[in-house]
């Protein structure tokens, strides 16, 4: 007898439609805020040899010891704080909302936003509220204070720059939205290499919060690697419900060895920001689009017939994001990723043939 998994699963996962990740074979990648940088070849080698040097055969370090020293170390924090590591920041998020996860607890973020916190809100069957951020994408600080005392939220995300708008939050404002919060309030930090400013140093100033990154950004997006950072009284409780084993030893070996060439790292962000700026400008040549400023590695470019122009860079074989369908701010609205220069630069090429071809 065939059993259907209807009768088995729930009803709404049933109901969903996977995440969906574009084949990105042959192209030009611009669609996923990644690194366009990879290792130079003499550091590929050296990490060759380190992750060669691994017994597979072995469970990783449970508590991934060495990487967590190291990293606490580069961080420079004070003892008061610890950290807690999630396959990719995604895992962070899931642990957090399975450990509010009752039925009707709320969770919170300001959209537009990183799509993940909803996803896995509805799987931990969690009450998700959307607070509309300004026509310019700023955060509506007085709309936002409102929200979170209607609905009192167990969790909030604040992510600062903002993917995919790419704007950024002024620490003032940050800290009446978290001493607002009955909650945990957790600072999306995935995208602070590109910014002009960082929030972390709010951890010394509110109880309830929490700083997550992670490497996917900035060069280590196959690792799947993320973090939360904050005091031990919340990391010990989200702890008990993390999966023994969850960092492999492959990936905390090449963390590690990240975090050791961390000047490579550093230039290769620097060299993203500068190439975010310059494509940027150009971007702006062309009288058609509306190309908003970021504070990240990728940004929101609006055009009356975007969809046309989305065809025409996949005919061209590139990729970027769309965002037409992602919420009504974005109408008409794509994602770029900033690439390297070769790239940037055939994008380039790319949407001036087509508005040669449009006139
Ligand atoms: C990309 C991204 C993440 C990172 O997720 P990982 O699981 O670490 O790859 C987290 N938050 C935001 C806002 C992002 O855009």
């Amino acid at each position: 007898m065939s059993i259907s998994p209807a009768s088995v699963f729930r009803a709404d996962v049933i109901a969903q439609k996977a995440y969906q990740v574009h084949d990105s074979d042959g192209f030009i990648k611009m669609d996923a805020n990644e690194s366009p940088h990879p290792l130079p070849a003499h550091l590929k080698q050296a990490l060759a040899e380190r992750l060669a040097n691994l017994d597979l055969n072995r469970y990783p370090d449970g508590a991934a010891r060495h990487l967590k020293e190291k990293l606490l170390n580069q961080l420079g924090l004070s003892n008061k704080y610890d950290l807690l590591f999630g396959n990719g920041s995604d895992e962070c998020i899931g642990l957090l909302m399975q450990a509010i996860s009752d039925g009707q607890a709320k969770v919170m973020a300001l959209e537009p936003t990183f799509v993940v916190y909803g996803l896995a809100a509805k799987n931990f069957q969690l009450n998700y509220v959307g607070v509309t951020l300004n026509e310019d994408f700023s955060v509506n600080v007085e709309r936002t204070l409102a929200a979170i005392k209607e609905h009192q939220p167990k969790l909030l995300f604040l992510t600062p720059p903002n993917n995919p708008t790419g704007n950024i939050l002024s620490a003032e404002d940050a800290s009446k939205l978290i001493e607002a919060t009955p909650g945990l309030v957790i600072i999306d930090e995935a995208y602070e290499a590109f910014s002009r400013q960082r929030l972390i140093s709010l951890l010394d100033k509110h109880d309830n919060l929490l700083i997550m990154r992670t490497f996917s950004k900035i060069g280590g997006a196959g690792l799947r690697l993320g973090y939360l950072i904050g005091q031990q009284k919340w990391l010990i409780e989200l702890d008990k419900i993390r999966m023994p084993y969850n960092i492999n030893s492959l990936t905390q070996v090449a963390a590690e060895f990240l975090l050791d060439h961390a000047e490579v790292i550093n230039q290769q962000v620097k060299t993203v920001i500068a190439a975010r700026d310059s494509l940027i400008s150009a971007l702006r040549e062309f009288a058609e689009l509306t190309v908003y400023p970021s504070e990240a590695n990728m940004f929101v470019v609006r055009y009356e017939k975007v969809r046309d122009l989305h065809s025409w860079l996949n005919e061209k074989k590139i990729l970027v994001r769309q965002a037409y369908n992602w919420h009504p701010l974005l109408n008409n609205c794509i994602r770029i990723s900033t690439g390297t220069a070769e790239e940037n630069a055939a994008l380039l090429c790319a949407i001036s043939e087509f508005f040669k071809k449009q006139s």
